[in-house]
């Protein structure tokens, strides 16, 4: 397997001054990007093609946060979306070299356990992952492949999701089924392994009393998923074999009893498709509000009891999910909060914590209200925080790493 990148911790010589590292994130209709220097956290310029295809659209910042005009090009697949932001990055920032590209890499199986430089063998490799993430793999493998066509020569570096969480112990790694799915791969992964390390990273960084202990990160976006973090290690995670598993999500289902599949199979008679349809689409809040919406903003904005029903859901799975990561610890030093509805969310932060002084959370509302970092009442045992979580700073730190560029930003 390819070498595993190690990063150093040193000024960047002048020689970098004009490169620059890219992050992609290739989803199955969307593309995100950012482009960032050789150190720092802030990042030139930032963006996102939404429905690739016919209606593609693209939206572009700067460093300061203003739209960019994007240049005039195609978003009818991942080539032309990544041809149409090259062009604007090349207007928009002339002199900069893009030096390594990094890109998410939905799942990298059992063995990657850290980042590696894409070679044609590597991206076999990924390939032959793809049955176990279907709708995430072959878009992340034709981002690499865009942007090994784009950047000639360029480092192409893979940063996995799932990287973060190997090594779990087996009784959280495996499901009790015959023995041979654990063989042939059928294990629990767990996914949202980049920001899992970025909040690990910057946990050490300001509370390192805590990160040597017990902590659970919560994970709260379209997409979300808790971890349970023992000593800096994933001991166990809330999403499992898919990106399905564990808490609701915007449109997927979270923790499902396998019976209702087949519910779906034998009595309704529905195929696949069908079913993949509704457990990813129209599934979890959206599903539980009667349709009303995906979207957190909008439930709590809407306060009726269709909304009310898939907040409370979704509350009573993250304290439920709390409880069990609890117990696989032997207790908790901290809870924190990232993702969209974790970093937003007061209601959602004040709904979960509400009942759990037995854990020894108590929030303080005031902080809660204003989002600060650490939001739990000073004499509380268990300390409760916000830290935005940062995937593409992830991602560029390794593309940094692959070229021997010197990490100077806090890692
Ligand atoms: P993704 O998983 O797609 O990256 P995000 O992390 O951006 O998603 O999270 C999106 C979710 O965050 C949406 O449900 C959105 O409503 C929610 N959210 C964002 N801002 C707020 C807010 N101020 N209050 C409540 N929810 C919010």
């Amino acid at each position: 397997m390819t070498a595993e990148i190690v990063t150093t911790d040193m000024e960047a010589p002048d020689v970098w001054r004009d490169a620059g590292f890219l992050a992609l994130n290739a989803g199955s209709s969307s593309l995100k990007f950012a482009v960032f220097p050789a150190q720092g956290e802030t990042a030139l310029m930032t963006g996102q093609v939404d429905r690739i295809g016919p209606e593609g659209t693209l939206k572009i910042k700067d460093g300061e946060g203003r739209p960019i005009e994007p240049a005039a090009g195609a978003l009818t697949s991942h080539d032309t979306a990544l041809s149409t932001v090259i062009a604007t990055l090349k207007r928009e920032l002339p002199d900069l070299e893009i030096a390594a590209v990094g890109h998410r890499v939905v799942h990298g199986g059992i063995h990657y356990t850290a980042p590696v430089v894409v070679d044609e063998a590597a991206l076999e490799t990924f390939a032959t992952l793809s049955s176990f993430a279907p709708l995430h793999q072959p878009h992340n493998i034709s981002g690499i492949r865009a942007a090994m066509e784009a950047f000639p020569g360029v480092v192409q570096v893979a940063c996995f999701d799932t990287a973060f969480h190997r090594g779990q112990p087996l009784v959280n790694d495996t499901f009790a089924l015959p023995h041979r799915y654990y063989e042939q791969g059928v294990r629990r992964y767990g996914f949202h392994g980049l920001s899992y390390e970025y909040i690990t990273g910057e946990m050490t960084r300001i509370a390192p009393h805590l990160m040597a202990g017990r902590v659970v990160v919560a994970h709260l976006g379209n997409g979300a998923s808790m971890c349970a973090i023992y000593r800096g290690r994933s001991v166990a995670s809330s999403m499992g074999f898919s990106a399905l598993d564990g808490l609701p999500m915007g449109t997927r289902c979270g923790q499902l009893d396998p019976g209702v599949m087949l519910y779906m199979l034998d009595q309704e008679k529905l195929n696949t498709a069908q079913i993949r349809q509704i457990l990813y689409n129209e599934s979890g809040l959206l599903g539980l509000s009667g349709g009303l919406s995906n979207d957190m903003r909008t439930l709590e904005e809407a306060d009726t009891p269709e909304s009310h029903r898939a907040i409370d859901y979704f509350v009573f799975r993250i304290q439920r999910e709390l409880g069990a990561m609890a117990a696989v610890m032997g207790g908790i030093d901290a809870l924190v909060f990232c993702g969209g509805i974790g970093e937003n969310s007061r209601v959602v932060r004040r709904r979960v914590c509400e009942r759990l002084g037995w854990m020894g959370i108590e929030i303080d509302h005031g902080r809660n209200a204003e989002s600060a970092t650490v939001i739990s009442s000073e004499f509380a045992r268990t300390t409760v925080m916000i830290v935005p979580t940062r995937e593409d700073l992830v991602i560029a730190r390794a593309a940094r790493a692959s070229v021997g560029v010197p990490a100077k930003d806090p890692a």
